[in-house]
């Protein structure tokens, strides 16, 4: 019954998958690819670059999130200072004057 298995035949096996998008569960110790759907675990090795990698991104995150914070609390404290300046002496524009 060779028709049978053409019902069956999905399109994606013609086209060898190397697994290039895959996804890495930490927890489970597997792996999961987007594109066929294959699960297969990966390696302590492998893992461990993988949960490194996620940590420093996390870190990165962190840092960046903490920078637009810092900005943006400067941000809000000066700005009424700078305002508040300007209306006392207009032409002082580029500095705070004490
Ligand atoms: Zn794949």
């Amino acid at each position: 019954m060779a028709t049978e298995d053409e019902d069956e035949y999905d399109g994606w096996d013609d086209v060898a998958c190397d697994h290039e998008g895959y996804d890495v569960d930490i927890i489970s110790g597997r792996a999961f690819c987007w594109r066929c759907g294959e699960a297969w675990s990966v390696s302590d090795e492998e893992l461990r670059r993988h949960a490194e990698a996620m940590a420093e991104y996390a870190e990165w995150e962190e840092r960046e999130n903490r920078r637009q914070w810092w900005r943006d609390l400067w941000n809000g404290l000066t700005t009424p200072i700078r305002k508040f300046t300007r209306r006392l002496s207009p032409d002082a524009d580029d500095g705070i004057p004490f």
